[in-house]
């Protein structure tokens, strides 16, 4: 019987442990961030390598329009 499993938030990899095992033996190498939204408020991720919590980071950081970049260039062009 599992104890518990661990499932990467970026990509879907699944790690599961039994009673017998340690979780920080099984986890080795994973990351766990916490993310505080306020009181009482955490919501708790777990990546499997350092490139999927790149991966999942740089997806959270929203994108500066393109369009919005252009003006800015041609503000400063003239
Ligand atoms: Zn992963």
């Amino acid at each position: 019987m599992p104890e518990g499993c661990c499932v990467c938030h970026s990509c879907g990899r699944e790690v599961e442990f039994s009673q017998e095992e340690l979780p920080c033996d099984v986890l080795s190498g994973w990351l766990m961030i916490s993310h505080m939204k306020g009181l009482e408020s955490v919501d708790n991720y777990n990546f499997c390598s350092f490139s999927c919590l790149k991966r999942w980071a740089a997806s959270q950081i929203p994108e500066i329009p393109e369009i919005f970049l252009k003006s800015l260039g041609e503000e400063t062009a003239k």
